[in-house]
């Protein structure tokens, strides 16, 4: 049986960091890809542990040098990137390997890694992420509107995947993805 890659992607704000934390948390056997990202670290955050935290020339050079399995530029805000040296040497040592990536890294290692298994991770209801959304109030109309035309688009996509996970409740929605990547 040969390690299988698998890509966890959704909409903006459905709740796929909470999957993944509660994932790296309660099953040390699911090796979490660490990304790298040129926006800078959050407190509690460490280099390394949640995140590479690279400046942007490093980024660039990464990327130059095809360093990156996959890269996107997220929100129009930071690049993000998944380094392929520690996933290809995950896969090679059997481990199972999850990336937590946004929609466009996920097509890119589609192309890249067609055995690759795609899960789309989805919001209970459209309703649910309209209030995730818009519920903290600090945005403006229009700010809230491009994040709501955004979500529709990002909820159109998920005929693109192999298997979709609701997020109904995020314990629930961690334990059947880690049975799906145990199931092959
Ligand atoms: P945050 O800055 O809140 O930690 O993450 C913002 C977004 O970046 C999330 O949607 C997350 O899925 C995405 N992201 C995190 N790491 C990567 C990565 O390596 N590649 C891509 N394409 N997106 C990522």
């Amino acid at each position: 049986m040969t390690a299988r890659l698998t890509v966890l992607a959704g909409p903006t704000a459905v709740g796929k960091g909470t999957v993944a934390a509660w994932i790296r948390e309660h099953h040390p056997e699911v090796w979490l890809s660490v990304s790298a990202t040129t926006r800078p670290a959050r407190p509690g955050e460490i280099d390394g542990v949640h995140y590479r935290f690279l400046s942007g020339d490093e980024f660039a050079r990464q990327v130059r040098e095809g360093e990156m399995l996959e890269w996107a530029v997220v929100h129009g805000r930071a690049s993000y990137g998944t380094p392929r040296g520690p996933v290809i040497e995950a896969l090679a040592q059997g481990k199972l390997p999850l990336l937590e990536i946004d929609l466009q890294g996920a097509r890119q290692v589609r192309a890249s890694m067609p055995q690759a298994r795609s899960v789309f991770l989805a919001p209970p209801s459209w309703d649910e992420l309209v209030n995730r959304l818009v519920g903290r109030g600090t945005e403006t109309a229009e700010e809230r509107a491009v994040r709501l035309d955004t979500a529709k688009v990002e909820m159109a996509a998920q005929q693109e995947f192999d298997h979709v996970i609701v997020n109904d409740d995020i314990r629930r929605a961690a334990e059947e993805l880690v049975s799906l990547m145990r199931s092959h």
